[in-house]
């Protein structure tokens, strides 16, 4: 496809048909057109992967390239029921429930993940758990002083 020798006309049957960007047809960085499955339309440049897929003798039976984005969950066509996004995994669900699972998942790992850092890092969290405990203190000793202010009948 020689963009430089195709008529206007052309072009912008390509862009209306195909979901190329204007900047892709016209200069510009690469873009195109995807629809993600909340129903959203986004432009990003296509993430084209070659792919390979041998036969059980290790012979190429088909070999080209994809777009990883559409593994990503975008679409080329807006979807007819809409997912739900997940903010969690930057993905989409079909169901509230699956995103609260992917939540609790999701926090899980966090937890995990940072109780390995903790006790592959001890140094580093020392300071922190200090500033943590000194808030904490301050924090009921504030409590204390507004029970007592209350006490006397003032007001802070
Ligand atoms: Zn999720």
């Amino acid at each position: 496809m020689d963009l430089s020798k195709m008529s206007k006309e052309e072009k912008r049957h390509l862009v209306e048909t195909q979901g190329f960007v204007q900047g892709d047809v016209w200069g510009g960085p690469r873009k195109k057109r995807y629809y993600t499955p909340d129903g959203r339309v986004v432009y990003k440049p296509p993430s084209e992967r070659e792919f390979q897929r041998l036969d059980k003798n290790g012979k190429v039976v088909e070999q080209g390239i994809r777009d990883a984005n559409y593994d990503e969950g975008l679409l080329d066509t807006m979807p007819t029921e809409l997912k739900l996004y997940c903010r969690w995994c930057d993905k989409w669900h079909d169901t509230e429930q699956q995103i609260e699972d992917c939540k609790a998942k999701q926090k899980k790992l966090e937890t995990w993940g940072m109780e390995m850092a903790r006790r592959m890092h001890p140094k580093d969290f020392e300071k922190a758990d200090k500033m943590a405990e000194f808030e904490d203190r301050l924090n009921k000793q504030d409590e204390k002083l507004d029970a007592i202010l209350k006490a006397v009948g003032g007001k802070r």
